[in-house]
């Protein structure tokens, strides 16, 4: 949906986005790109989209641009990035080592990181060591002391450039969701920014990144908290000024542990494939832990975009709830125009080899968008509103093996045809004309009206639920309604479910005579 332009607030806002490439696009991160798509929007700022993508060994191959084309099923986009350019670039962080080793090269020679020769072997026994005291494991400062002859006679030996943390004092975090965050230097270790090979860190390069980006907000997940002092350290060496911080929850299950694979889809595809609208995603994410001043629950991404503010964001974690995501979802199948609604279906119809404007049957006698009209008030997702649209597309190939059991007894093929019988010629196919026919024959056949519905609706449906009976009939006419009804009587006196229920019930294990599972 486009996004309607919004009145700046602060002029210069940049923000970013910045995923690494290892894989298709998580809802945690959905959620931390959403959040910095809204703060720019609603304050007519940047969005900066940039790849971290210096961790080889992690990166899969095609997932960056992956990644950016998911985003975009959700609308989200972005003022500059690896695929649009802008005047910051480059925006891989892969092609940005000459900058790294530049403020590299000025925190080094400010005296503010020191390079570090201790061997793997030194440091693997001084954590043994401090583990064994039960201490963290911190880096014990040997070689930040090392007098410029002691440095001199290491040469050229490999090593690590470490920054030289004040021994002393503290820094605060001024977070603008979770207010100041105290972080004692004592408890920070001299975290290394440029390893053995040369490259940068994490906390260096998003540090260099971001300041060469003109960000102005950095708005992440919490898990990146304690990555801020360090951060903020690294301004301070560098003379550089820090952006503001924005740390947004974390994303938890309903059971509070980290939300994973194990608590069904994470993915965003995921979400797509089972049918879930991107703007109810939008949606559901946009108020995963931020509230709109009124209140609304159902708000898309031009709308969130409008009221989204930082100071409504909370601070504890938001619980993920995929129950009230699909709440959503059937809220949006149901208040959009049927028009719409169907647009979005025809695609997933499509996967499932089906044209509602060239069905594999008969033509149905009721228009599409008015069958997406009925069907969509029982469907919580798009594949489920496909799959009640199916019976009027597609032949009825298969029977629900439940309805089977209960519906197509031995009366039922003698009783479907008597039905199609009765049904033949009859000249109001209206939903009204078709049940005042179905109570008349009950009455006249001396049975409910159930024990005509129901063995109806299985054989030109082929399910046991759906709209009422006589909008199907109505929906699918004669052509299709009659051929059904005799089918699935031929079809019962083939299979004799009723008798391989018997049998099967009693014990015998005649395979053909199973009804169909
Ligand atoms: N690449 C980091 C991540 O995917 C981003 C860290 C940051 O936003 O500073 O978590």
């Amino acid at each position: 949906m486009p996004v309607t332009p919004v009145k700046p607030v602060t002029p210069t806002v940049r923000v970013r986005y910045a995923p690494s490439p290892t894989g298709s696009v998580h809802v945690g991160n959905a959620h931390t790109a959403l959040f910095n798509y809204l703060f720019s929007r609603r304050h007519g700022g940047r969005l900066v989209y940039r790849l971290e993508d210096t961790d080889k060994s992690r990166e899969v191959a095609g997932a960056a641009e992956t990644q950016m084309a998911q985003l975009r099923l959700l609308g989200i986009d972005w003022d500059e990035g690896p695929d649009v350019g802008g005047p910051y670039g480059p925006y891989r962080q892969s092609e940005r080592a000459d900058r790294y080793q530049e403020a590299l090269a000025q925190v080094e020679a400010a005296g503010r990181a020191y390079r570090c020769y201790c061997s793997a072997e030194r440091l693997a026994a001084m954590r043994a060591e401090q583990a064994a005291r039960g201490r963290p494991p911190r880096y014990d400062g040997h070689c930040r002391g090392l007098s410029a002859a002691e440095r001199a006679a290491h040469g050229g030996e490999p090593h690590v450039l470490r920054l030289a943390v004040p021994a002393t004092g503290d820094t605060v975090v001024a977070d603008e969701i979770r207010g100041e965050v105290r972080f004692q230097h004592s408890e920070l270790d001299d975290f290394v920014i440029r390893k053995s090979d040369g490259t940068p860190l994490y906390n260096f390069g998003v540090v260099v990144d971001d300041h060469e980006m003109a960000i102005t907000h950095v708005i992440r997940g919490d898990e990146h908290l304690a990555n801020t002092p360090k951060q903020l350290l690294l301004y301070d060496a560098l003379g550089w000024a820090p952006p503001r911080f924005a740390h947004i929850p974390m994303l938890l299950a309903a059971d509070r542990s980290k939300l994973s694979k194990r608590h069904g889809a994470t993915a965003l595809v995921e979400f797509l494939d089972e049918g879930i609208l991107p703007e109810a995603l939008v949606n559901y994410l946009g108020l995963l832990g931020f509230s709109p001043p009124d209140g609304r629950e159902m708000l898309e991404l031009d709308e969130l975009a409008r009221v989204f503010d930082l100071a409504r964001v909370q601070r504890s974690a938001a619980v993920y709830d995929p129950k009230k995501l699909q709440w959503l979802n059937t809220r949006y199948l149901k208040a959009w125009p049927a028009a719409d609604v169907a647009q979005r279906v025809r695609p997933v119809l499509a996967a499932r080899g089906l044209d509602p404007d060239a069905p594999s049957d008969a033509a149905p006698a009721v228009a599409f968008v008015d069958a997406v009209e009925t069907v969509r008030e029982r469907a919580h997702t798009l594949r489920e509103l496909a799959e009640g649209l199916s019976f009027l597309y597609a032949p009825v190939t298969a029977y629900d093996p439940a309805g089977v059991q209960k519906q197509f007894g031995p009366e039922a093929p003698e009783r479907l045809r008597a039905l199609a019988g009765s049904l033949e010629g009859l000249p109001d196919w209206s939903h009204d004309a078709l049940e005042a026919h179905y109570s008349e024959l009950a009455a006249q056949w001396g049975v409910g009206r159930g024990a005509l519905i129901h063995p109806t609706r299985l054989a030109v449906t082929g399910t046991t639920v759906g709209p009422s009976l006589f909008w199907c009939l109505a929906a699918l006419g004669p052509d299709l309604v009659l051929p059904r009804l005799r089918a699935a009587a031929d079809w019962i006196e083939r299979e004799q479910p009723a008798e391989a229920a018997r049998a099967k019930a009693g014990g015998a294990a005649d395979a053909g005579q199973q009804a169909p599972t």
